[in-house]
């Protein structure tokens, strides 16, 4: 059947329309599967004929979950949900005090392969359709909300390349961002790309002020050829430059990711050329200590490490911050959990 979601929302008002019904029950519809409706049946002031044609025509969602985990006493859970096709990808969500971020998916698997990530071991499935996207915040808002919590931010940080699948990244942000949908502010959606160039300037016109997060790992071609292999069609400093003019064009600081991969780029050399990129720039550092992945020869830095290179890139002027490791024990960055079933090692339910 059709999920209600790939429907636009000039769509699902013709359809009403056909069906005798005014185009403001849209906007019904859309308010409850924000408020994280599981069925037609339970969308209470819809006429109950409404209900019954709704049901008989569509899906509140296609995905299909079928592994979940959790970490942190439960502040974060993992769900794995499989496509229509069978493909299968991950969301997580995190609880803060003052917050619920959902990381999402846009791709199963990911075509760009950089060596250290999980993801990009599994050969590339598919690109997701928006609908597909915008239904794992929807599954999210529904879980938060039997929390009494909101999903207040979204980062494109999962499976995938969400420049490789930019048209329905695009179109989920939109939706995402509608307030007759779930309202969240572009400014809270972060949307991280490993380096497609042209995307990004493109980004930069569609008026949705998204923050972009540019995974570095390198600051120097040589390396970054290596740990990005997207860097040998999109060189680091001309990424940089296209990263900048997005900042500058929609006043958002850009965020740059470093994974922390010890003797690889964890050395005082990169944080020496970290330092030489970056100077003057509006930036910020993100450094992410490695989540280690089964059959790839790298290791997480010590602690100690990890706050040397810190100081040493402060030490050039640069804003640095360590991110948490929320949901390791959740297997909860980029692909690992949709890894450990794939190798069997977790049930699915
Ligand atoms: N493809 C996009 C978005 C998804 S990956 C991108 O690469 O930006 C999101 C972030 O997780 C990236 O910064 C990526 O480098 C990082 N990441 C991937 N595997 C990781 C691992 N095993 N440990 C820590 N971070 C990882
Ligand atoms: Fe793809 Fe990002 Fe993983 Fe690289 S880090 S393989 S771009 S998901």
């Amino acid at each position: 059947m059709t999920p209600i979601l790939s429907l636009s929302a000039a769509d699902l008002e013709k359809w009403l329309e056909d069906h005798d019904a005014p185009a403001y029950r849209r906007r019904q519809v859309w308010s409850w599967l924000a408020r994280g409706a599981t069925s037609f049946d339970a969308m209470r002031d819809l006429p109950k004929a409404l209900r019954t044609a709704l049901a008989a025509a569509f899906d509140v969602s296609s995905l299909r979950p079928i592994a979940t985990s959790a970490a942190d006493r439960g502040l974060t859970t993992k769900t794995l949900f499989e496509l229509e096709g069978g493909h299968s990808v991950e969301a997580v969500v995190m609880r803060y005090a003052d917050r619920s971020t959902l990381c999402i998916s846009s791709q199963a698997g990911c075509p760009i392969g950089c060596p250290f990530c999980a993801t990009g071991k599994f050969p590339f499935g598919r690109n997701l359709k928006s609908h597909e996207i915008v239904e794992q915040a929807v599954d999210a808002q529904r879980v938060l909300a039997s929390e009494g919590r909101r999903l207040s931010h979204v980062v494109f940080m999962g499976m995938g390349e969400p420049m490789a699948n930019y048209s329905a990244v695009i179109e989920s942000v939109r939706r995402l961002a509608d307030p007759e949908l779930l309202g969240i502010s572009p400014r809270r959606i972060v949307v991280s790309t490993s380096g497609l160039i042209p995307r990004i300037a493109e980004l930069a016109e569609e008026k949705v002020p998204v923050t972009l997060a540019i995974s570095l790992h390198a600051a120097r071609d040589e390396l970054r050829d290596v740990l990005v292999p997207i860097n040998r069609k999109y060189p680091v400093r001309e990424l940089v430059d296209a990263a900048q003019a997005y900042g500058a064009r929609t006043g958002r600081r850009v965020s740059y990711e470093w994974v922390m991969l010890a003797g690889v780029n964890d050395t005082e050399r990169d944080a020496r050329e970290l330092g030489v990129l970056l100077k003057g720039r509006n930036a910020h550092v993100n450094l992410i200590p490695f989540n280690p992945v089964e059959d790839t020869p790298f290791h997480a830095p010590q602690r100690s490490s990890i706050r040397t290179f810190k100081e040493q890139v402060q030490a050039q002027g640069l804003n640095v911050t360590v991110r948490d490791t929320r949901g390791r024990e959740a297997d909860a960055a980029c692909g690992q959990l949709h890894e450990r079933v794939m190798r069997g090692k977790v049930a699915v339910s």
